[in-house]
């Protein structure tokens, strides 16, 4: 009996007294275009949390501790950060710290010119859907997540990883915002948690898009796809269809780019599918 007793013991012992959360353990990457979990205690009431002016997302552990699940945009340098909170015992702020992590550079030849450097009709045009889209990124709705550990949107090997700084044609242009997917055309893209379809359109860049807000900022975007099979305002379960894969917009080929936004800052999706790499 002590033989198995004994080894139990010993890896009671080593457990710290307060044990970092299911969700911290998971989710918590604390670099530029990750996630910092922040635990804002365990009072009564919901705290509520912002950072860099935004609203941000806000759970309730199993043990009861509220956690603020923060999105780190991929333009904040290493260091101490600052939430404001606000909760039953007034305002206060609360600090984290930035870690850094290095992005590889990925270069891409296109035959269309006019996506590297587009004309002044394109730029009218892209300027129109940016901020279509940003105000999208920014919507924020009361509804706490279905699930924060999210079900991968197609099955297949990820391709383009989130945060590589890419060069089109020797020109840098923005770094890649989300995760790639190489799945072939027509694959059905499944939501990979409950929400609500609230843009889709047709843009210069991305193709075929639908943004679905999963609750509190938490949202996710595909595009390039080649058929879109949702309308804003509709419901959406988890795994449920929005669209196929196709190679619509600035693509070489069919694949499935799938971003996730917290407080409008754009994170590895990597992360909430645990396939995160430091
Ligand atoms: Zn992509």
């Amino acid at each position: 009996m002590l033989r198995f007793l004994a080894p139990l013991l010993a890896l009671l012992l080593c457990l710290p007294a307060h044990a970092d959360s299911y969700i911290t353990r998971l989710l918590d990457k604390p670099v530029p275009g990750g996630v910092a979990v922040v635990d804002l205690g365990n009072g009564a009431q919901a705290p509520t949390a912002r950072y860099q002016g935004r609203s941000v997302l806000v759970v309730k552990e199993q043990n009861s501790r509220w956690l603020a699940i923060v999105g780190v945009p991929l333009t904040v340098k290493p260091g101490t950060q600052q939430l404001a909170i606000k909760d039953a015992s007034g305002n206060r702020t609360q600090a984290f710290t930035v870690g850094s992590k290095k992005y590889p550079e990925q270069r891409i030849t296109l035959k269309n010119k006019r996506q590297v450097n587009p004309d002044p009709a394109d730029l009218k045009r892209i300027e129109g859907e940016l901020a279509e889209q940003i105000a999208a990124y920014r919507t924020f709705t009361p509804a706490t997540p279905s699930n924060l550990l999210l079900d991968k949107p197609v099955n297949g090997p990820l391709s383009s990883k989130f945060g590589v700084r890419r060069f089109f044609n020797g020109e840098e242009r923005n770094p890649h915002a989300g995760l790639d997917f190489a799945v072939p055309a027509g694959t059905p893209i499944k939501s990979p948690a409950a929400g609500k379809v609230i843009l889709t359109g047709n843009y210069f860049f991305n193709g075929n898009t639908v943004f679905v807000d999963h609750g509190q900022g938490f949202i996710s975007m595909f595009c390039h796809m080649s058929k879109i099979d949702v309308k804003v305002g509709d419901a959406v379960p988890r795994g449920g269809v929005v669209g196929k894969v196709g190679a619509t917009g600035r693509a070489t080929g069919p694949h499935m780019h799938w971003n996730i936004s917290l407080n409008d800052a754009r994170v590895d999706p990597a992360i909430f599918i645990g396939a995160f790499q430091p």
